[in-house]
């Protein structure tokens, strides 16, 4: 079944795309907002992006570059502006194609089957999910840690927490969203666990945890991942 990732805040919108993309066999996944997207991208694997460029978050041309920080799925950009300097932004940031609402659903839908057919028709180079620094790699899709040769063994929710941040490389991850993604929502005041798992996964990939190069703190606001 080919997965596709919509990415849009309309809900009216949304729906209409998701009736009309599994009444073709699609399997679908709906972000609201960039962060939901970058997360939904990194744990789901979809086929195609289709994906609006005025989110509440974030900007659609963001979003993009951060996709393509670490995979090459197709990107169908949806978006009502009209003007061609947003489009070339988005093309550039590395988009696949770009469709202006309003847009009729079989041209949609067309422009999304000739997006997963140059995929299938391209040779078989195998999907970049590989997060690579100087001093340790992360295997996205096989969900592993290498530093100096040797595996990092991650508690899941160590691991939940480096994979929103690398996927969101360069980007302040509020405390908030981090502890309502890895805990819930209930426990979106419990910046104390926050501190406790950083300094963990701190401890296990920076060379000297106490001055991070990678996995640094913004006082009082959130997290940020430095590639
Ligand atoms: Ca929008």
């Amino acid at each position: 079944m080919t997965r596709v990732l919509v990415v849009e805040d309309d809900p009216q919108l949304v729906r209409a795309l998701v009736i009309n993309l599994q009444a073709r066999k699609y399997g679908v996944d709906a972000a609201p907002d960039g962060a939901t997207a970058l997360r939904l991208a990194a744990a789901r694997q979809p086929d195609v992006v289709m994906l609006d460029l005025g989110l509440p978050d974030m900007d659609g041309a963001d979003v993009i570059k951060a996709l393509r920080g670490w995979t090459r799925v197709p990107i169908l950009v949806l978006s009502a502006r009209q003007g061609s300097d947003e489009k070339v932004a988005a093309l550039d940031a590395g988009a696949d194609d770009y469709i202006t609402k309003p847009f009729s659903m079989d041209e949609l839908l067309a422009r999304l089957r000739a997006a997963v057919r140059r995929t299938e028709d391209a040779p078989l180079v195998p999907e970049t999910v590989l997060v690579e620094t100087a001093d340790f790699s992360i295997d996205l899709l096989a969900k592993k840690v290498v530093r100096g040769g040797r595996d990092v063994r991650l508690t899941p929710t160590e691991w939940h927490l480096l994979e929103i941040l690398v996927t969101n490389p360069g980007r302040l991850i509020t405390q908030k969203h981090l502890l309502q993604e890895v805990w819930g929502a209930t426990q979106s005041n419990k910046t104390n666990y926050l501190r406790v798992y950083m300094a963990q996964l701190r401890r296990k990939l920076e060379n000297d945890p106490a001055h991070p190069r990678y996995l640094i703190t913004e006082p009082g606001m959130g997290y940020r991942y430095e590639g």
